[in-house]
């Protein structure tokens, strides 16, 4: 068996690899199954949707993820998006270090919590105050509460194919897990909850327009992936979200950009900043926390005043604001801010090297692809496309996507575990990467996909 050895930096010296032994790996999934339900603390771990054993991990640097057998895998999932600059970035590591030191929590306020603010807020102009939380679900969680609240309504309008988090009334038509496991919504959510989600199609201002005219002044707000990458990456159309905000607008309506995912992903400022539009409220997570667990969910001053203890809307957090998540946020901001005019073109390169050279591969096997990207996020669709809102993207062969997810994975190269799932890459991905990738991809086509059929 090869393994992929080499520095963090990229330099390869075996592209065509074998990962197939993980025998440790194996083990500690079957100990796992005995605690955790499925062996994972969040489903889309458990290789479900593709087949085979997920590798475990034990340490990462850069782009590369080493396993408890020792193989070593290219990177294109990122903790699901917050590893922008790559694992274990120096000054990411020393700030969690140095913030460590002083106890890891106290339950009243830091400077940082204002230090990080302060940056959010430069990044994003639509936030004029906000509240840090743990995650991305609170987030979603909290800004719909304070919509509701805020209009005297009750309804929420989403899209399909678009995740927020696992809140009750956001688990309709979520994409995502939901999507890889066919769960409609999810057991467990009552119906009167679910009833008050309209779940829209995406990329469609027309179904929008009708739901207004359906539900006049009870809809408290429209919220939506402003690029969707938790049904694989679709793009928002020309003019979609700008139309959307110019709806909601003129309804009373909160307008709520999920930027979790896109958030210093796709721009600084994101989608927003990217597409030139504004919101009342933005959530955000996964990059704002380097790694560790934050989310944010801020926008017009008038609607977060109505937050405790200003206002009527109660929502709080033990862990809210953590110094050690804070210490990081700023390391990975602060350094994203500095860097951006070489950070975000680069990443716009070796993401359209790799994604498109991938795509090049298949087509020169004969394998139909349809690919969407948006800066440093994308998804090979399994299908001849295009791909433009969740049933197009529904439509792809996930079969044949997991036989190729399989494929690279025996090749080193760790995709998301999902045809709905976006790839993500970071600033530590380099040439040397981008064609370890394509030659992995090459030899998928040739070999591991066979049968592949439309
Ligand atoms: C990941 C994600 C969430 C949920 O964030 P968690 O931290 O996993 O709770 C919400 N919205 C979007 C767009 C996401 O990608």
């Amino acid at each position: 068996m090869h393994k992929v050895f080499g520095l963090y930096t990229g330099t390869i010296m075996s592209a065509h690899v074998s990962t197939a032994a993980r025998t440790r790996s194996h083990a500690l999934q079957q100990r796992a199954e005995h605690f955790f339900p499925g062996g994972v603390n969040s489903p889309v771990r458990a290789f479900r949707a593709v087949g085979g054993a997920p590798p475990f991990v034990e340490r990462a640097q850069g782009a590369w993820l080493t396993d408890a057998d020792g193989n070593r895998y290219i990177d294109y999932f990122g903790s699901w998006g917050p590893m922008i600059l790559g694992h274990a970035f120096p000054p990411v590591v020393e700030a969690i270090q140095r913030a460590a030191r002083d106890s890891a929590s106290f339950g009243a306020s830091t400077a940082g919590e204002a230090d990080l603010a302060e940056r959010v807020v430069a990044c994003y102009p639509a936030i004029e105050k906000l509240r840090f939380v743990s995650s991305g679900t609170e987030a979603t969680m909290s800004a719909i509460r304070l919509a509701r609240a805020a209009t005297g309504r009750k309804i929420i309008v989403k899209f399909e194919g678009c995740y927020h988090g696992h809140a009750d009334g956001l688990l309709v038509k979520a994409g995502s897990g939901v999507a890889t496991f066919g769960i409609p919504g999810s057991a467990g959510v009552p119906e009167e909850v679910a009833h008050l989600t309209l779940a829209l199609p995406y990329n469609d201002l027309s179904v929008v327009e009708s739901a207004f005219a359906a539900h006049p002044k009870a809809i408290a707000a429209v919220i939506l992936e402003p690029v969707v990458g938790n049904a694989g990456c679709i793009p928002p159309a020309p003019g979609y979200l700008a139309g959307l905000r110019a709806l909601t607008a003129r309804e009373g309506t909160v307008f709520i950009v999920d930027e979790v995912m896109t958030g210093f992903r796709v721009a600084l400022g994101g989608a927003l900043e990217l597409y030139g539009i504004d919101a009342d409220l933005v959530t955000l997570g996964k990059i704002v926390g380097g790694g560790l667990p934050v989310g944010v969910f801020g926008g017009k001053r008038v609607l977060m005043d109505l937050l405790a203890p200003l206002g009527p809307v109660y929502q709080a957090g033990t862990l809210s604001g953590n110094p050690l998540a804070m210490a990081a946020g700023i390391a990975t901001v602060s350094y994203l801010q500095h860097n951006a005019a070489q950070v975000y073109p680069r990443l716009e390169a070796t993401a359209r090297a790799v994604a498109e050279g991938v795509a090049a591969e298949a087509a020169r096997a004969g394998v139909s692809l349809t690919l969407n990207r948006v800066g440093s996020m994308w998804t090979w669709f399994f299908t001849p496309g295009p791909v433009t809102n969740y049933d197009q993207a529904a439509r792809s062969d996930t079969a044949a996507f997991g036989r190729f997810h399989r494929a690279m994975l025996d090749q080193g190269v760790w995709l998301p575990p999902s045809q709905f799932e976006a790839a993500f890459l970071s600033t530590a991905h380099g040439d040397a990467e981008v064609q370890a990738t394509i030659d992995a991809a090459r030899g998928a086509f040739e070999t591991g996909i066979t049968g592949y059929s439309l």
